[in-house]
């Protein structure tokens, strides 16, 4: 196997693509490898396009060659330079670099118009005045064929005229399209003299009011490959059939008559469980404020799980877990989990946080509260010591506490029983108090000042650890628990996906962290011991607000 560029003893995908790459290289068709990631700016990245920038991206990478960012943007009534924005820093937050500025497929409007004249010219392409209703009964179905259009033979001289009156704005919106002459039988429908250009009276982010006619996706789109030089076209399998006019358009303009034209690959795209992936469905949840934002931490967007606490690292990882292949599936939640729990076990610092809190007042210590010392990593000393503290009053979860200890093995805080404090002493419960509703509201407690580090001196064996926070130093947080967004596996199939969305896929607590805490960082990533990991909310400001990225163990196969 010949691969170019970094040195073979990393380790690398393997992939049907990469194998033709493989193939393409040694057979010296291409000189370098030269992807493009062509979002349109339409709406926000999500998940299913990081696997296509993680394939892209990382084939440039891994083959010394370039990936273009390309705004595929030849539809503008949709698009806003606010997409335009948030898919530059989401590709860059990722961790992947393209070459120069990013390309626009607008960039290129005027080489697309003269392709379209000489298309024209060699009597390829004509200017139909059909209605859309009439184009459509024309088009025929597929199991018959459709008929020619009765503007198909107008000759040369007066569809070049047309078309620069259609540049021009002559014609109303609607009124006539340009189409390519292809085949009205072809059993793909993509085939039947598909449409080139339609008018569109509509401002472009890019290009403002220059023009009033705009290229359809499969004009545009291999022609982008050809001017930027690209050799491996990637898409999604949707596009199989539209592979042929792919090749159509490059095989009948002069300037693609060469070997090392592009080609279009088409690999299988993500679904993931219990989350829609469809730029519309999302915008939906967006516009109806379901949820906060395109960047709420229950959405699959990149910004979205950059907020809920997934790493770049993690999501790279994920894509490589999931692989590249033809086959369509659903991808399972518990994979992208299992990738960020990874990577956030081994860089997340350790860190107690008390989310249901209730009161624990240890009745033999009178002294003001002390500093204890405590990994940072427990694995991994190379990451320091913090400084805890503990002291008369103490915060511990509702859920480390029950009155009589159930028998066998009970791990936790009960009366008469010991439990040690993580990184402190053994206590023991001695008594509680409880409000009018019967809700444990403090445990009064002893404490065995001969415990912290060791265990007790004579012998008697102390089961359970339960972590807590010192009370006086305590920082109060409030924590958002996030839940998978929707209740079914497969929202999408749903007649109203929204009737679907999960109500607890958001659960709001108040509780206390370790006051270390106080200037973490945005985004920081923290396990809080016991019960997750979590990161600091990035909208949030100085507001003590952490949001869950994911439990510590996998709850949903046990679902
Ligand atoms: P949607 O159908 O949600 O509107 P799209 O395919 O129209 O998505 P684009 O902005 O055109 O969105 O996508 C840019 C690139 O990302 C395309 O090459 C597309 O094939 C790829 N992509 C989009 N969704 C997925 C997915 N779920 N899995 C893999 N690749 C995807
Ligand atoms: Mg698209």
């Amino acid at each position: 196997m010949s691969k170019a560029g970094k040195s073979e003893a990393v380790e690398r995908p393997v992939n049907f693509i990469r194998n033709i790459i493989d193939e393409d290289l040694a057979k010296h068709k291409y000189e370098s490898v030269r992807t493009r990631f062509p979002p349109e700016p339409n709406g926000y990245l999500h998940i299913g396009h990081a696997k296509s920038i993680c394939l892209n991206f990382g084939i440039a990478e891994d083959y010394d060659g370039a990936c273009n960012l390309r705004f595929d943007d030849t539809n503008p009534a949709k698009e806003d330079l606010e997409y335009v924005d948030s898919i530059q820093q989401d590709v860059c937050w990722l961790g992947f670099k393209w070459p120069g500025e990013p390309c626009y497929s607008s960039n290129y409007f005027d080489q697309f118009y003269a392709y379209a004249v000489e298309l024209i010219e060699k009597g390829l392409a004509y200017v139909c005045f059909l209605n859309a209703e009439e184009t459509r009964e024309y088009r025929g179905n597929l199991k018959e064929p459709g008929k020619d259009s009765p503007y198909r033979d107008t000759s040369v001289e007066e569809n070049l005229a047309l078309f620069e009156k259609m540049r021009s704005g002559e014609f109303k919106e609607g009124e006539c399209v340009l189409r390519a002459k292809i085949d009205m039988a072809s059993s793909f429908m993509c085939m039947r003299d598909p449409t080139l250009y339609r008018v569109r009276f509509a401002h472009h982010h890019q290009t403002g009011d220059k023009w009033c006619i705009y290229p359809m996706y499969d004009f545009a789109h291999c022609l982008s490959d050809g001017i930027e030089g690209v050799t491996h076209s990637l898409c999604t399998l949707e596009f199989q059939d539209n592979r042929r006019l792919y090749d159509w358009v490059l095989d009948n303009l002069n300037d693609f008559q060469k070997p090392d034209r592009p080609f279009q690959y088409e690999f299988s795209r993500l679904n993931l469980e219990y989350t829609v992936m469809s730029k519309r469905k999302l915008h939906q949840l967006v516009d109806d404020k379901l949820v906060e934002g395109w960047n709420d931490p229950r959405m699959p967007t990149i910004s979205g799980m950059r907020r809920r606490g997934y790493t770049p690292a993690s999501i790279r990882d994920f894509a490589e877990r999931i692989g590249i292949s033809k086959v369509d599936s659903m991808t399972e939640m518990g994979i992208l989990e299992a990738a960020v729990r990874d990577d956030l076990n081994k860089v997340a610092p350790r860190s107690m946080a008390v989310i249901d809190p209730i009161k624990v007042v240890i009745e033999n210590y009178q002294d003001e509260p002390q500093t204890l010392m405590a990994p940072v990593h427990p694995q991994n000393e190379t990451m320091g010591k913090r400084e805890i503290f503990f002291g008369r009053e103490l915060y511990i979860d509702r859920a480390d506490f029950t009155e009589v200890a159930p028998n066998g093995k009970y791990m936790r805080l009960a009366l008469d029983k010991e439990v040690r404090l993580r990184n402190a002493y053994v206590i023991k419960g001695l008594r509680a108090d409880y409000d009018a509703d019967g809700n444990v509201t403090t445990v009064y407690c002893s404490y065995d000042p001969d415990t912290h580090g060791k265990n007790p001196a004579d012998g008697r064996k102390v089961k359970g650890v339960i972590h807590f926070v010192e009370a006086s130093h305590a920082l109060p947080a409030e924590f958002r628990l996030y839940d998978r967004l929707f209740t079914v596996e497969n929202p999408a199939k749903e007649e109203d996906f929204e009737s679907v969305l999960n109500p607890e896929s958001l659960v709001v607590k108040y509780g206390f962290v370790e006051p270390g805490l106080l200037n973490s960082a945005a985004e920081q990533a923290y396990q809080f011991e016991r019960e997750g990991y979590f990161c600091r909310d990035n909208q949030c400001g100085d507001k003590q607000v952490y949001n869950r990225t994911v439990a510590l163990r996998d709850t949903w196969s046990s679902r």
